[in-house]
């Protein structure tokens, strides 16, 4: 196949559909968590979810990174933009998390601070070049896939001399957090979820390879497969997790090979690790604090960090009682588990992470109108 359209072929969903119908086996049940917020959006948005035998479940992961950002990072931007007077910036979706005080960077923005949207790090670059009187910081969040163009924005602004110009970087790690899944002691709430296998990332795998998998199924048993973002990619990944755990196999596998290789975009790997160093520790929403799960700038490159640069320690900040979005990140709970999803929580107005962006489970889930007819079924030792 080559055009996008064929990727979202209804006659070849329906013959997948029926593969799968016919391979799951009714005396098992497959528990599967799809990693990223992209494959949440397409099995919300194409009803996948409708297509699947009761026995196959999907389990929403942590992999939006709007959403496993927790309330003391936006806390940090928003003392940026307010006390410290730089010029924020930032993608769309982060400006409308809610932070502490009833906040978000949107109403900083109301309030006076000077928060900008931008669409990729060259925008921050020019606002600094464009602003030699004010400090600008790029709020840098996500995963491996958004990390490269943070590391080249830095190493241009050191070239170029820009000195007014920072990052607040929250760049983390896609396989830390699949350990800390697994890893029961690496969950704030101690439970276990039981798991299957995984639906490995699509753009973040083309950075990074299938490679980083490979401990998760040789060493917890867990067969994974890095499935494309389209609504087939992901219907023949669970087709093939189902065939792997029927033949009793782990192994990784690589659905999406018209992007992904086994070790990845060597480049973007190596500008990443000339700008980034790992941190000792992350906090992320849901996970709790997950060790080597995130990056921080290199000593080489401390001008450009703005916590260094500016006095925003981190504050850790629990969640709103009311959400849920920890138990959904953990993959414990769904999005309509939560009492407030739909009526006081809409993407409107969002009360959690999960509901700002298109990625999160609550915001897919709502946007879809899924909700309405998935049962729920809960196992949680
Ligand atoms: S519906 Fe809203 S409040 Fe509830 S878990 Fe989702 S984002 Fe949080």
């Amino acid at each position: 196949m080559k055009y996008v359209d064929e990727f979202r072929d209804g006659e070849l969903a329906k013959t997948i559909a029926a593969n799968i119908a016919r391979e799951a086996l009714a005396t098992s049940g497959y528990h599967l968590m799809e990693f990223c917020g992209g494959h949440t959006h397409a099995i919300s948005r194409y009803g996948i979810a409708d297509l699947l035998p009761s026995n196959v479940r999907m389990i929403h992961g942590p992999g939006c990174p709007v959403c496993v950002l927790p309330i003391g990072r936006i806390d940090q931007a928003i003392r940026l933009a307010l006390d410290h007077g730089v010029i924020l910036c930032t993608y769309a979706d982060t400006l409308r998390v809610p932070a502490s005080g009833g906040l978000s960077l949107l109403k900083a923005k109301a309030l006076g601070a000077d928060v900008r949207m931008i669409y990729s790090t060259q925008d921050a670059l020019k606002i600094a070049r464009d602003n030699p009187q004010r400090e600008v910081v790029f709020l840098a969040i996500g995963f491996e896939t958004t990390t490269p163009p943070t590391a080249v924005a830095v190493k241009q602004a050191a070239v170029e001399g820009l000195k007014n110009f920072s990052i607040l970087c929250d760049h983390v790690l896609t396989p830390a957090a699949m350990h800390a899944i697994l890893a029961v002691e690496g969950l704030e709430s101690g439970k276990t979820v039981p798991l299957d296998g995984f639906v490995g990332p699509a753009h973040v795998s083309t950075v990074i390879g299938s490679k980083p998998y490979e401990p998760f199924s040789d060493d917890y048993g867990k067969p994974v497969v890095i499935a494309g973002f389209e609504p087939l990619d992901v219907m023949q990944a669970i087709l093939m997790l189902i065939r792997q755990v029927n033949d009793n196999r782990a192994v990784v596998e690589n659905e999406f090979t018209r992007a992904v290789t086994r070790n990845g975009n060597l480049k973007a790997q190596q500008i990443v690790s000339e700008v980034f160093e790992l941190r000792d520790t992350f906090e992320w929403r849901g996970l709790g604090s997950v060790p080597d799960s995130a990056l921080k700038l290199r000593p080489e490159y401390m001008a450009f960090d703005a916590e260094h640069k500016f006095d925003v320690d981190y504050v850790s900040v629990p969640d709103n009682k009311a959400c849920e979005c920890g138990a959904i990140l953990r993959g414990e709970k769904r999005p309509q588990e939560c009492k407030i999803f739909g009526t006081v929580c809409t993407p409107d107005n969002p009360i959690g992470s999960c509901m700002v962006s298109s990625e999160g489970a609550c915001a897919a889930h709502y946007t879809y109108g899924r909700f309405r007819e998935i049962p729920l079924v809960m196992e949680v030792s």
